[in-house]
């Protein structure tokens, strides 16, 4: 068999960076995360004062079909909004009814949860630590080290898409912020609630 007709799949995850030199990783800017943080004054600040990297991910690119699984790796790097650290945006995927799993190589941080039903869950990851993220629940990495970037490995069924407009309009109902030095859960003052 020669390696044109291969249809397995061989790619690296640096350790360290969490970044492959084989594909172009998906990047996301402050300036790309407007209206997700609290403090929107802050964040406005701080996208005219130097637009960092928040957040980057790949995306394997696999057919969008049942059987096929979704994968790559997701790294936030640290750094806060005010006093709210650094995350990703977060979604549902368009097909509720479907799970991930993450495993963190690096960092630490939480996974944040919610269903359309309301209830909401965190989960710490620490490198080692896999957290299985039920179906319906929308989801988003925040990274709570002042150092490190917080890095994870992703699986999911690859047509389950990606929701981001519903978290972008209604936010998650909670936030995990510093307070005295550490992450505190707190209600997001600015949930949206039903929209409907
Ligand atoms: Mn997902």
């Amino acid at each position: 068999m020669s390696m044109e007709d291969m249809k397995s799949v061989l790619v690296n995850f640096n350790m360290q960076t969490g970044l492959s030199s084989k594909w172009d990783s998906i990047r996301r800017n402050l300036s790309a995360m407007g209206g997700m943080f609290a403090d929107e004054a802050k964040h406005a600040e701080m996208v005219e004062q130097d637009d960092v990297l928040v957040y980057e991910f790949y995306d394997s690119g696999r057919p969008e079909r049942p059987g096929e699984v979704a994968f790559g790796t997701s790294i936030t790097y640290p750094g806060k909004v005010g006093d709210e650290y650094f995350m990703t945006k977060g979604h549902f995927h368009t097909i509720l009814e479907t799970a991930e799993v993450y495993y963190c190589l690096r960092g630490h941080g939480y996974m944040l949860m919610e269903n359309p039903e309301g209830d909401w869950e965190a989960q710490e990851l620490k490198p080692g630590l896999a957290v299985y993220v039920p179906e319906r629940y929308a989801h988003r990495s925040i990274n709570v080290s002042d150092s490190e970037p917080l890095i994870t490995f992703y699986a999911f069924r690859g047509d389950a898409g990606h929701d981001y407009g519903t978290i972008e309009t209604k936010g998650f109902r909670k936030l995990i912020v510093e307070r005295e030095g550490k992450p505190e859960i707190i209600d997001n003052p600015k949930w949206a609630g039903e929209m409907e």
